[in-house]
């Protein structure tokens, strides 16, 4: 432990944001990070918990205590292979993850919280400013063959550990680029693609193949984004391949069933937000899906519509507005019935603080428009009773609207791939495959696994890594009898 008076003596100091009118000028990252001096006081607030729940609320359990202390003695080299030993790729997490560890800090039951987050973002940072960031190819080669499907952070995960336990490793990816949504979901001004751009250099240093443009599997929805040139059937891929890990995501969005859904301006987030990254990339698109100057109905209040208001407003967007069905939560969680897990609570984003009217409890009742294009959003107001949901009567309003954007979160993975695979799917349409115990990972078809969002459901990047890394043991476990990767 650092200091033992730290969370006595210094308050949190959070990153902080450039301004809004400088930020949304560009797509560009605006987090300013901590000076070496602000972690040094940061990590000296971590009061080295006997049971530091910290690491146990965070998803890669990653060992908080011990970085917070090497930081605070300024031993960065170190605080770095302690966060390496159980995240491949902290400043994913270090910039997007909303850090439930910081939800279970036991100091946050009386005060506010150590930033973990902002620490993480500075180790690793200063990591790859000092050029401590290499690749680690494996000592020797094992001879077998992993097929993984999807580049996401699971799909990245399982493959860098893959590779480094010695086996040789493919990435197929249906996009023309690597990174799953963290490169065509996740807005840059969040996290600039080239910190997918490193991690994919150093993997390919570590023996990693990555195929892009390619397709696993047989038929293929139009809901959903594809940029394929090529496809392999999946009995292909398990005929070449020892082991194959499925970490698809789930890519299915949920729809809006209202009369006025087929007009022009509707559009699902991931049709929209992905153009922009690709844009960003120097990509040149005939039909850009474009806010500027056009009033945005964003439908969803999570972090996909989020990032929706963000990148309207950086259109330059005439008004941007907001709706959730479910009703406003409290501006402050009730800690002691909470702590240490995840509060529901308002959360307002960078992008929310950048311009964004939000309303909550409002249920879209139908679009109207003229000449086949959206032109207003008809809604109602809605109450909760015992988990029901009931229009509030004589509650109906409208709203005029250019663009509507559904932003309400993804049903499951797509079907027909797990159909193509022959893989069982749970009650919700995730592949099927426990996390615990002999043959977790593991799905019903021979040598197949899967991990990340195609297993657990929309989720988080750092649930990925995990499922990532643990799922790399598993097929390690298979191919090899055993394994010492970790847990
Ligand atoms: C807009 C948006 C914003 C988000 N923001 C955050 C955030 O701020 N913080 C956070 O923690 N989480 C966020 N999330 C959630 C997070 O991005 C996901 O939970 C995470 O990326 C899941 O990782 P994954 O590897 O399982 O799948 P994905 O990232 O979805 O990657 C799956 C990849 O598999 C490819 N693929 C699928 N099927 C095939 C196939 N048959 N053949 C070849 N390739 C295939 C897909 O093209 C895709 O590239 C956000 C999600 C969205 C949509
Ligand atoms: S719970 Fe908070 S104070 Fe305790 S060890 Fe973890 S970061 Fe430090």
């Amino acid at each position: 432990m650092g200091k033992i008076t730290g969370f006595m003596e210094f308050q949190r100091q959070e990153e902080s944001y450039l301004p809004p009118a400088t930020r949304l000028k560009n797509y560009a990252e605006f987090v300013i990070p901590l000076t070496n001096e602000q972690a040094k006081v940061q990590g000296a607030r971590c009061m080295d918990c006997g049971i530091p729940f910290c690491n146990n609320g965070c998803p890669v359990n990653n060992i908080i205590p011990d970085w917070n202390d090497l930081v605070y003695r300024g031993n960065y080299r170190e605080a770095l292979d302690t966060l390496h030993s159980t995240n491949n790729f902290p400043e994913f997490t270090g910039r997007i993850c909303p850090a439930p560890c910081e939800a279970a800090c036991t100091l946050g039951i009386s005060e506010d919280p150590v930033g973990i987050k902002s620490i993480e973002h500075k180790i690793i940072d200063e990591g790859w400013e000092h050029g401590w960031v290499i690749p680690q190819p494996a000592a020797k080669q094992t001879g077998k063959k992993v097929a993984v499907v999807g580049s996401g952070p699971a799909g990245l995960a399982a493959a860098q550990q893959l590779a480094r336990a010695g086996h040789a490793v493919t990435v197929f990816e249906k996009s023309d680029r690597i990174g799953g949504l963290l490169r065509y979901g996740i807005p840059d001004f969040k996290m600039e693609k080239s910190h997918i751009d490193r991690r994919v250099q150093q993997m390919e240093a570590e023996g990693v193949v990555f195929r892009t443009s390619v397709l696993i599997g047989k038929d293929f929805p139009a809901n959903v984004n594809n940029m394929a040139k090529e496809t392999i059937f999946p009995e292909d891929l398990q005929k070449d391949f020892d082991a194959v890990v499925l970490a698809g995501g789930s890519e299915s969005p949920r729809d809006l069933p209202v009369p006025g859904r087929e007009l022009k301006g509707v559009h699902f987030a991931m049709d929209f937000l992905p153009q922009q990254n690709r844009v960003n990339a120097g990509d040149k698109l005939k039909d850009q899906i474009k806010a500027t100057g056009k009033h945005v109905v964003v439908i969803g209040g999570g972090d996909t519509g989020s990032d929706c208001v963000g990148t309207s407003n950086r259109h330059g967007a005439a008004s941007v507005t907001q709706f959730e069905l479910m009703p406003m939560p409290p501006e402050q969680e009730n800690k002691p019935l909470v702590w240490p897990y995840w509060p529901t609570k308002l959360r307002t984003s960078s992008s929310h603080e950048e311009g964004c009217e939000r309303d909550w409890a409002v249920a879209t009742k139908r679009l109207e428009g003229k000449g086949g294009k959206v032109e207003k959003l008809i809604a109602c107001r809605v109450e909760w009773k015992d988990g029901k949901m009931a229009e509030v009567p004589n509650s109906e309003f409208e709203m005029k609207a250019d663009l509507v954007f559904l932003a309400m979160g993804f049903v499951s993975p797509v079907a027909t791939i797990l159909d193509a695979f022959a893989v069982d799917k749970d009650a919700r349409g995730n592949a099927k495959a426990s996390t615990d115990g002999e043959g977790c990972y593991k799905t019903s078809a021979a040598k197949v696994f899967a991990a990340g969002d195609m297993r657990r459901g929309q989720s988080l990047v750092v649930w990925a890594i995990r499922e990532g890394r643990q799922c790399a043991r598993a097929v390690d476990e298979f191919l090899m009898g055993s394994s010492e990767l970790p847990r």
